[in-house]
């Protein structure tokens, strides 16, 4: 394990999350004990733990899995706006629990009870909650999710609860969720932390990255990414990153960070030139995946940005909403606000030329839309009352000559 911030290395250890000696975040360095190679990966069942030889399984340890990733990358057809951009989405609400936090959740449940923990503990905007829950319900640990009260999708919510996590809903922000999950781990060791500082789960995040180039067959030029603590594009990043090293990929490509404007401490320090984030300390959007205001990954996604070639954006609540419809109504995928924010800003992107004709863009649709129901059914349709059957031909049989 090294820190980012300071390049110390250190024996790798579950309970090892942030730098001892400075307090950065760290980064997992896995060492193939076998040379990964898409043809020995191929013939393995598609998921996350297909790519074994680059993720950190204890040995002899079984992993935790509900058959995550190997979700769809489906060609976008029917979007106008997009001119000549050839643009795939990669689904991922189509994960166990419905969004890519399952990525990470596998991975690192596998590593909290090989390491003999109880209980899970995550602050969360929803996701990271219900993975989580399902995950420890796997492993038979307990569960404990702190969330920002009233502020979590519904579908989110009902989920933990089925799963049967412990749940604390905290008059604030996911922010200061986090600040308390943060406190009580250093209060009481037995609790193992699941944020996305872990960098266990962004091990299995990074493989978004593998099945984009085996699932394309190649590189795009571009690969779209909501942002909200930032984990995701970090670990995409350094999943393309891993390929690269290894010789199974030649070429990389730019990473574009998404934010919703009311919650864009990423795209607003990229926006006037800075290196650090403006951070908000009320962040609002009705992508409540994104709503935050202090993202704790941000050293490790201005990097990958950065290095990529890349960019940060924003886009506002309509363009998200606008996004949302487009995804469901042209393409037929359901998906909630937050994972419209990347086609929002990669419209926005096609329109400003910044992405040109021809070129390969990957979306990443991050959560499923029955995630939120509120807004599905604020999409708004056609919905007519007939008082009888009789009625109800009549309304419907004239609805085409209309
Ligand atoms: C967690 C999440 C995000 C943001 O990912 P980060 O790693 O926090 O940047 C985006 N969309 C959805 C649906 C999420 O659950
Ligand atoms: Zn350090």
């Amino acid at each position: 394990m090294r820190c980012i911030q300071c390049g110390r290395t250190y024996d790798p250890h579950p309970r090892l999350l942030l730098c001892p000696m400075c307090q950065g975040l760290l980064e997992v360095e896995v060492e193939p004990y076998e040379y990964p190679s898409w043809s020995k990966w191929a013939l393995r069942s598609p998921g996350v733990w297909r790519y074994l030889e680059l993720l950190p399984l204890p040995r002899g340890v079984e992993p935790v899995s509900l058959g995550e990733g190997w979700t769809p990358l489906t060609r976008i057809t029917n979007i106008g706006d997009l001119h000549g951009v050839n643009v795939y989405a990669k689904n991922e609400g189509v994960n166990p629990t419905g969004s890519f936090k399952d990525r990470g959740m596998t991975v690192a449940v596998t590593v909290a009870k090989a390491s003999g923990a109880h209980a899970v503990i995550v602050a969360s905007t929803g996701n990271t909650a219900s993975s989580a829950a399902a995950y420890a319900a796997k492993a038979s640990m307990r569960a404990i999710i702190v969330v920002p009260r009233g502020k979590i999708a519904l579908g989110k919510l009902a989920q933990s609860i089925l799963y049967g996590a412990v749940i604390v809903e905290i008059e604030g922000s996911f922010d200061q969720a986090l600040e308390a999950v943060l406190e009580a781990v250093r209060q009481d060791p037995r609790l193992y932390p699941l944020n996305s500082f872990n960098p266990w789960r962004l091990e299995g995040q990074k493989t978004i990255a593998f099945e984009i180039v085996e699932q394309l067959g190649g590189v795009p030029d571009w690969v779209v990414v909501p942002v909200g603590n930032a984990g995701n594009i970090s670990a995409i990043w350094k999943g393309f990153l891993e390929l690269k090293r290894y010789g199974l990929i030649n070429k990389l490509p730019r990473m574009v960070g998404v934010q919703a404007r009311g919650a864009s401490p990423l795209a607003s320090a990229w926006r006037r030139g800075l290196s650090e984030p403006v951070f908000f300390d009320h962040p609002e959007t009705v992508a409540t995946a994104i709503r935050i205001g202090r993202p704790i990954n941000w050293p490790k996604a201005m990097r990958a940005v950065r290095e990529s070639k890349g960019l940060f954006i924003d886009v506002d609540d309509d363009e998200i909403l606008s996004a949302q419809r487009l995804l469901a109504r042209h393409e037929g995928l359901a998906v909630e606000p937050a994972s419209a924010a990347s086609l929002a800003g990669l419209l926005k992107l096609r329109k400003d030329r910044i992405i040109e004709k021809g070129e390969k863009a990957v979306i990443v649709l991050t959560g499923h839309g029955l995630k939120d129901p509120d807004s599905m059914m604020a999409a708004g349709a056609t919905r007519l009352i007939a008082r009888n059957p009789g009625e109800a031909v009549r309304i419907v049989t004239s609805l085409l000559t209309r």
